[in-house]
């Protein structure tokens, strides 16, 4: 058998499992080598059943009087008592009724489970029985306890893996051998076997600390050549004029926030050297962080240079070119804005980018289209990006090609890096956080909805417009993948416009003309449309205060961070706001979903996204293998110690990144973020 087979060819996997598998993203024996296990639960002690007390026990005895009836709702109930020489024990299944099957009376069992109280009585609850003689994979020994679904159980994954263990020798260390071997640490193959069956919890730690060394290396790695690359090159310097400062401060309609002045103070610092700035600027929507930005471009243009500000769609370049303009007008600098955008005509067009060609200290506003747009960048000083992770290229490094210089980076966004990553594995970023928000914003009420709740949600739609306000329903995807997919934005627009009927109800998507999206927009904006249906591309920026109803379809599919963004679009204006997550079916809600309810505040909600998915996860696919392991605390300082110089002992060794593939692809993925992009 080799890694590369599929998993088909493991004995005893049929095509259940099989397509089980494939829902994971699992199509080889590595593949299912590398699903790492979401936890462990130990079941190594074997005690006398007289000595058990309440919580995961193991034991080893004979079962007999088993029975099986049906409780109520039609639960299948299976009961036995297990005896050993010291005592006896109740066993109950519930929905396991093969269990009676395949039980034997005058067998020696390995049993595992949770001992507990279940309705008045303690009994061990749905435990793993296995028959003593053979090797225990699922009893009387650490058990491994891996991300499951609903064909796919942690038994089903141990039996197939344990087939395939040996396999494990031949997978490949991503990293360089010795850096590992200099550290002391077990060999990667090794710990990759150990961690599905690992023999003691010694043996278990030692190969769980491993496997966070090959998570946090690249992300060291990385942050450690990007500080080594910013400090060799050369950036425009940017004097700072605070005349100019005060000046349009002065001129500003509001008063700025305390966080908004320092964190201007913090980039005018950055920009006034010659090595270029790197900061990433992080607040929640509504945090101001655009007047920030504003500022930071008109320093670059008073010193007689060029500033790009890129926004992930046209629709909030336009946006932000009206709300720019404002600002800019009372400094006299309004001739020094020009929007350069896809949808304008050819003529309008090449009248904006020959302006931007002719004057130097021009503020060019646009999309990652300005990229192509053949703007002479060499007098580029600053670079200024919106909401950066909706960008898929590194626009940062293109335009160093262009201009043949690395400017001063600014990158904004509403999805902060958490703060535990920021401050361990990424320590040199220079962050910046915007944490008061300028006008109280309302809290928004969050409300999962059961399917079988649904019809009153479309009650509490029909209310709000009704009262005069505007909402927004999300769905993940466009069109309709097969007749039951009620998820596609498409299905859910025929829906409401059927349901809603006779209000009207608009629908958006990123694959319609940008004319129709701009006529739908506007008709949104100007509250003739009250219900928009649309996929994210109303995600970042868009502004409507009056609309108060957010309902996302199928939240499940949505990271937190993005939630929380589609969250942010309502809540703006004086109306109590509500967000609706529709649930798909009538699986319990997810407890991601309930703590996303709970919690309002971006930065607690990284943190917690950290924690759910790990930083593998978040950023790209950094992780070995996929399934998601999460398994990396970044409180260890073992951890972190042993990575820090296994860093150094690599750049010591002068050797070459591009020698290790998956190495440098995870690195490049971490720099991705270090270069903020
Ligand atoms: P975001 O951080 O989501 O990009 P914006 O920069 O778009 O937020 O700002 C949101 C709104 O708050 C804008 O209308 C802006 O003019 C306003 N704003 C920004 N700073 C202040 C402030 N200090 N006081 C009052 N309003 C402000
Ligand atoms: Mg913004």
């Amino acid at each position: 058998m080799l890694l590369s087979d599929p998993v088909d060819v493991i004995p005893g996997v049929g095509p259940k499992t099989v397509a089980a598998f494939r829902e994971k993203g699992i199509q080889s024996v590595e593949d299912l080598l590398l699903y790492l296990p979401r936890r462990h639960d130990d079941f190594s002690h074997i005690v006398d059943i007289r000595h058990i007390s309440p919580g995961p026990v193991s034991i080893q005895a004979k079962i007999n009087n088993i029975t099986s009836r049906r409780g109520r709702r039609g639960m299948s109930i299976t009961e036995a008592i297990a005896s050993d020489d010291s005592d006896s024990v109740k066993l109950v299944w519930f929905n396991q009724p093969y269990r009676a099957a395949s039980l034997k009376t005058d067998q020696q069992y390995f049993i595992s489970g949770n001992y507990k109280l279940s309705y008045h009585h303690y009994a061990i609850i749905n435990p793993s029985v296995e028959i003593c003689s053979d090797v225990p994979l699922n009893s009387a020994r650490i058990v491994s306890i891996y991300p499951e679904s609903k064909n796919l159980s942690s038994s089903t994954i141990r039996r197939a893996v344990y087939r395939i263990l040996p396999q494990a020798e031949a997978i490949v260390d991503p990293l360089p051998s010795y850096v590992a071997a200099g550290l002391g640490l077990m060999s990667y193959a090794r710990a990759i076997a150990t961690i599905h069956f690992p023999q003691t919890i010694d043996e278990l730690n030692d190969a769980k600390l491993r496997l966070q060394f090959n998570e946090i290396f690249p992300m060291l790695l990385a942050n450690a050549l990007t500080t080594k690359e910013l400090r060799a090159q050369h950036a425009f310097r940017i004097m700072f004029q605070p005349d100019l400062a005060r000046k349009f401060v002065a001129k500003l309609p509001f008063q700025l926030t305390d966080d908004q002045r320092r964190v201007t103070w913090q980039i005018y610092q950055d920009m006034d050297a010659d090595i270029p700035m790197n900061r990433l600027v992080e607040g929640d929507v509504g945090s101001g962080k655009t007047v920030v930005a504003v500022m930071a471009a008109v320093m670059s243009i008073a010193a007689g240079y060029k500033t790009a500000f890129m926004a992930p769609t046209e629709l909030l370049a336009k946006q932000h070119s009206t709300t720019i303009s404002r600002l800019l007008e009372p400094l006299g600098l309004i001739d020094s804005l020009i929007l350069i955008t896809g949808s304008m005509s050819a003529k309008d067009r090449r009248l904006a980018i020959d302006k931007a060609n002719r004057m130097d200290n021009t503020f060019i506003l646009g999309t990652h289209s300005l990229l192509t747009s053949g703007v002479d960048w060499s007098n580029l000083a600053l670079l200024i990006i919106d909401e950066q992770h909706r960008f898929g290229v590194d626009q940062r490094r293109e335009l160093q090609r262009q201009a043949r210089h690395l400017p001063h980076f600014l990158s904004i966004t509403a999805t902060p890096i958490p703060r535990s990553l920021a401050l361990t594995v990424f320590s040199d970023l220079k962050l910046s956080k915007l944490k008061t928000m300028p006008a109280r914003r309302q809290p928004i009420n969050t409300v999962l909805v059961a399917p079988t709740d649904f019809n009153r949600f479309l009650d509490k739609l029909r209310h709000e417009i009704n009262s005069g306000r505007q909402a927004y329903i999300v769905g993940p995807h466009i069109r309709a993948t097969d007749n039951n997919d009620k998820l596609a934005v498409e299905t859910i627009f025929t829906e409401l416009q059927r349901k809603m009927s006779p209000i009207p109800v608009g629908l958006i998507h990123g694959q319609m003309p940008a004319d129709e999206q701009d006529r739908i927009m506007a008709s949104f904006i100007s509250r003739q449309l009250p219900i928009l249906v649309s996929t994210t591309v109303i995600e970042v920026g868009v502004d409507v205060p009056n609309a108060t109803l957010m309902a996302i379809f199928g939240p499940e599919r949505f990271g937190l961070a993005q939630l929380h963004q589609l969250r942010g679009r309502v809540g703006r204006g004086e109306h109590e706001s509500s967000c609706y997550l529709i649930l798909s079916d009538s699986f319990e809600p997810l407890p991601r979903l309930r703590q996303f309810a709970r919690i309002q505040d971006g930065f607690e909600l990284s943190e917690l996204d950290l924690h759910l998915r790990g930083p593998g996860a978040i950023y790209g696919k950094l992780q070995h293998g996929k399934g998601t392991s999460a398994i990396l605390t970044l409180d260890d300082q073992n951890l972190l110690s042993k990575s820090r110089d296994g860093v150094d002992l690599f750049l010591k060794q002068g050797d070459n990144l591009l020698n290790y593939n998956q190495l440098s692809a995870m690195v490049s993925q971490a720099q991705q973020l270090t270069y903020l992009n």
